[in-house]
């Protein structure tokens, strides 16, 4: 049994209706029951739910407080590698982006990290492109050791790994594993994902769940907002995280809701999602999921972020870059800042830490220390 196969029970759905059907009595329900069903999850993602957004948030708000207080962790994003063998056709790293393609050295990863844990920060996210010729495991576990010096929590977003694998970089220092499926629907996610390794929808589907049993401490799943319907990807997402922490209790599970940005390449998305809609996504997730971690990220515009905090976020990214090597001028020449993907908020780790404290909330930037 894995999530695929609880994904096919809904894979022939009539998503339209699923949703366009009366609700306000499971919507109701949500709002008042401690346990909250699939159904009332379904019915608080729906058009039925919109007027209802009010209650949501005062419930949302309550659960998230109940739960985390008023903490928000804080991490940044650290890219070693642009190189990628995927045409992932929403992405900047596309292998056909005709981009300047680097690999930070041991050199260039130390000026970074040091950059990086001077401003406080202790929680790191390493992210890389898909090659296992340019940036192998091996390279990987290398750098992993390298920003140990530096920092207390280190998580990871590349490439999907076997559980020996994921077992290889726990051992190295990883505690932390973010692996976004970016679209559930496997029809789109085929489109989307055309040529390259990543096309394998199963060993994406599957690889949270081995990182959970090689023992990483904190698995976060995502949609990438705009390849499909919302509500339907949240639905399917937010099961992937209940599937998640029913299997692996001692797991700390988080999703992520990132909206599509613009790119280098000519991808444009036809589903297109409002700040309401984002407002609902997170609204249902929360009071579906009260102990589930929620990050926004500096794709969103500092406003919105802010604005939308109190209603269940618990992790922010500050200080972002999406260049390989973008923490520090001296690593990248002139001409060569090529951004995965374009942010927003362009705020550093002082002024999101000062933002939070104005807002009445403790900015973590420690909460783990890999033994
Ligand atoms: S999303 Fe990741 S795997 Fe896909 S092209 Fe971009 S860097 Fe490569």
């Amino acid at each position: 049994m894995s999530y695929y196969d609880t994904y096919l029970r809904y894979r022939e759905c009539d998503w339209n209706s699923l949703f366009a059907e009366p609700s306000e009595r499971l919507v109701n329900n949500a709002l008042d029951d401690e346990e909250v069903t699939v159904e009332q999850f379904l019915a608080m993602l729906s058009k039925n739910a919109v007027p209802r957004l009010e209650e949501m948030a005062r419930r949302a708000h309550e659960l998230t407080l109940r739960y985390f207080g008023r903490t928000i962790q804080l991490y940044t994003p650290l890219y070693l590698s642009n190189y990628c063998d995927n045409r992932c056709v929403y992405c900047g790293f596309n292998a056909d982006n005709a981009i300047s393609r680097k690999l930070l050295s041991a050199e260039d990863l130390e000026r970074e990290a040091s950059l990086i844990s001077a401003t406080g920060l202790k929680h790191i996210l390493v992210l890389t492109g898909e090659s296992r010729q340019m940036s192998p495991v091996s390279y990987i576990k290398e750098c992993i050791e390298i920003l140990r010096k530096y920092f207390t929590s280190i998580s990871i977003e590349i490439y999907a790994l076997t559980e020996n694998e994921y077992a290889e970089l726990v051992g190295a220092g990883v505690d932390g594993l973010t692996i976004y499926q970016e679209v559930y629907d496997e029809n789109i996610y085929a489109e989307m994902h055309p040529i390259g390794p990543k096309s394998d929808y199963r060993f994406r589907l599957d690889a949270p769940e081995r990182g959970a049993r090689a023992g990483i401490r904190v698995v976060n799943v995502g949609v990438l907002f705009g390849l499909d319907d919302w509500r339907k990807e949240t639905f399917l997402m937010g099961l992937h995280a209940k599937y998640l922490q029913d299997k692996f209790p001692d797991v700390e599970v988080g999703a992520s809701i990132p909206r599509l940005q613009p790119h280098a390449g000519s991808f444009i998305s036809t589903h297109v999602v409002t700040d309401a809609d984002i407002v609902q996504a997170i609204l249902a997730l929360r009071i579906f999921l009260p102990r589930l971690s929620l990050t926004i990220s500096t794709r969103e515009s500092a406003r919105f972020r802010e604005n939308i905090l109190p209603l269940g976020i618990t992790r922010m990214s500050a200080g972002s870059s999406t260049c390989v090597g973008g923490h520090t001028a001296e690593a990248i020449g002139p001409g060569e800042r090529v951004p995965q993907f374009e942010i927003s908020d362009m705020r550093d780790v002082a002024g999101i830490k000062e933002m939070l404290k104005n807002r009445g909330y403790q900015p973590v930037m420690k909460d783990w220390v890999s033994v």
